[in-house]
């Protein structure tokens, strides 16, 4: 047996003030962690997730971007170290992707997309709701001045035309020694309809396996040319702290993309981010 630990992160770039938000999912998760019942990993990272989408601050579920077309389309995915699977890309619709994914693990497959996860969420129950924020309109005007103006962001050059991102996310050990990830994005802001990130892309924004769970935010494209969660796991692998083994693969991610990490394998648990900015919390449990 080992002591419960959840973190959870609001995005990279998300202002560090905002840590309210990821600790308060950090607490909710604690609860199903320590409350004694099957899959305490898992149903914890996906009630932190919840607690991330439904904050307007954060850019995931009710918080989520618009797509360029105005359109919201959102990708999420939960794994655990016993195999399981579920993911959701460009799902529209919806306000909690992550309880979608959570469906998803227990159909035959591991990721749903587009029109398809949205009549699958609807199919199985799940409220039909678009979470448009203001914030989100506001973001996309802007975006579209930006693109318009070509006052672009140095990470937005390819769009000369793209920033503006933001996640949520949770990782946690449970006192049996399993794992659980979960992740939600509502993408970038500078995106067409279509576009998939890192987040739902196993290996690239998640990773979780019986030496840990990682979870990475930031530049999608970026994350996902590297492979950032299956390159901080395997450092967990061959036994590095995941302080260490986040760091490194900030450390090493090129300029002038962002990229945050939150980590926690059976000795440790870690998180970097670039610039040091990224909203997070974490709780341990050693009672
Ligand atoms: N990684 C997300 C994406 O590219 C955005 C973020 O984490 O900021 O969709």
């Amino acid at each position: 047996m080992t002591h419960p630990v959840i973190l959870a992160h609001g995005g990279a770039g998300a202002p560090n003030e905002d840590s309210d938000g990821p600790q308060s999912a950090c607490v909710t998760g604690m609860k199903f962690l320590t409350d004694g019942q099957l899959d305490a990993a898992l149903r914890a990272v996906i009630e932190a997730a919840v607690v991330l989408e439904n904050d307007v601050r954060f850019n995931a579920g009710t918080g989520a971007n618009c797509r360029l077309d105005g359109s919201i389309q959102m990708d999420a995915i939960l794994a655990t170290s016993d195999g399981r699977i579920g993911c959701v890309a460009a799902i529209e619709r919806v306000r909690n992707p992550i309880r979608v994914a959570r469906l998803v693990m227990d159909s035959p497959h591991v990721m749903l997309c587009g029109p398809g996860a949205t009549q699958f969420a609807h199919h199985r129950g799940v409220p039909d709701d678009t979470p448009i924020t203001d914030k989100a309109k506001k973001r996309l005007a802007d975006a579209l001045e930006r693109l318009k103006t070509g006052q672009l962001r140095p990470t937005e050059r390819k769009w000369q035309g793209r920033d503006m991102h933001g996640t949520i996310g949770a990782v946690a050990r449970a006192a049996d020694g399993s794992f659980a990830v979960s992740c939600s994005t509502g993408g970038t802001s500078m995106m067409l309809p279509g576009r998939v990130g890192d987040s739902p892309i196993y290996g690239a924004g998640t990773m979780c396996g019986e030496h840990g769970a990682v979870c990475a935010t930031g530049d999608g494209e970026e994350i996902i040319r590297r492979l950032c969660s299956m390159r901080v796991y395997l450092r967990l692998a061959e036994g590095m702290e995941p302080q260490q083994a986040c760091e490194i693969e900030v450390a090493n991610f090129p300029e002038p993309y962002t990229l945050g990490l939150i980590a926690v394998s059976r000795t440790g648990h870690g998180m970097a981010a670039t610039a040091n900015k990224m909203a997070r919390g974490m709780l341990e449990n050693r009672s």
